[in-house]
């Protein structure tokens, strides 16, 4: 892609951007959070009205800043109209940029282990310290609610309205546009998913990968719960609003740590190739 900066230490900050930007993508393939499909982007850092993410490619397959494209967050259409072929779900992306200013990361995944929590009806809830971030309960955003007659029903973010009324989910019953941040930073998507917003490359990853493990962990103490009729009385015991609070901000003392370990992990393993 087609670098916007104006000196060279812009050059080497979007540079770094790029390589973080490469390295999420391998770090969410590393640990099935994304697979052949799914996609992590990030807001242009010099301007906010531009976000970037791949072509259309397995994010464990991108490997240089030739694989990224620029879109307008106004309408996620390509600044450079011959740029390669990108993500039909880019507006996933686009919307929540356009509707909260404060987001500079997004991540969209299909995750197996936090679908059931889309159409279960049974709410996705922080279990332990690593995923205070999920609040007291993450909400679902079923895309039939916002279909219009002749849209396509494939449950796929196909353009900006969807994308709009997804990015809406974040903070329900709420008008947020003109600078708040999200209400919640992630939201389920009915049958197909869920998208997690955040301030960072780093924190972005950092929240898709515990989300992921959060729901494993709910999953294994519901069908605990049920494997025992003595214990089937008794609740299971999710994070409390005061821990939930709690442990948001003392996990994010600590943040750069997951991201060094992961990072070593994708550099080390072999797959995957970052020469940005
Ligand atoms: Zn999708």
């Amino acid at each position: 892609m087609a670098a916007q900066t104006h000196s060279p230490s812009d050059d080497a900050i979007l540079r770094q951007y790029y390589r973080d930007f490469i390295s999420g993508s391998h770090i969410l393939h590393f640990h099935n959070v994304l697979d052949a499909f799914g996609h992590l982007s990030f807001r242009h850092p010099f301007n906010p009205g531009v976000f970037v993410m791949s072509r259309n490619a397995a994010p464990g397959t991108i490997s240089s800043p030739g694989d990224l494209i620029a879109y307008r967050v106004e309408d996620a259409q390509p600044v450079d109209p011959n740029a390669a072929p990108g993500f039909l779900e880019r507006c996933i992306h686009g919307e929540c940029y356009k509707k909260y200013p404060s987001v500079q990361s997004v991540i969209h995944s299909h995750s197996e282990a936090v679908v059931p929590y889309s159409i279960s009806g049974v709410p996705l809830r922080a279990c332990y310290h690593m995923a205070g971030f999920l609040g007291a309960s993450v909400p679902v955003w079923d895309i039939a609610d916002a279909q219009k007659p002749g849209d396509t029903c494939d449950l796929l973010v196909r353009d900006t309205h969807l994308g709009a009324s997804l990015a809406a989910a974040f903070s329900p019953g709420a008008d947020h546009v003109g600078g708040d941040a999200p209400q919640s930073v992630v939201v389920l998507m009915r049958g197909h998913g869920f998208t997690v917003l955040a301030g960072s490359i780093q924190d972005c990853v950092m929240r898709a990968v515990y989300t992921q493990k959060n729901a494993m962990i709910q999953t294994t103490a519901l069908t605990t719960r049920a494997a025992d009729p003595s214990a089937a009385a008794t609740a299971v015991r999710y994070l409390s609003q005061k821990e939930v609070d709690d442990t948001t901000w003392s996990i994010r003392q600590s943040a750069h740590r997951p991201w060094g370990l992961w990072l070593r992990e994708v550099e080390a393993c072999g797959l995957y190739v970052n020469s940005a």
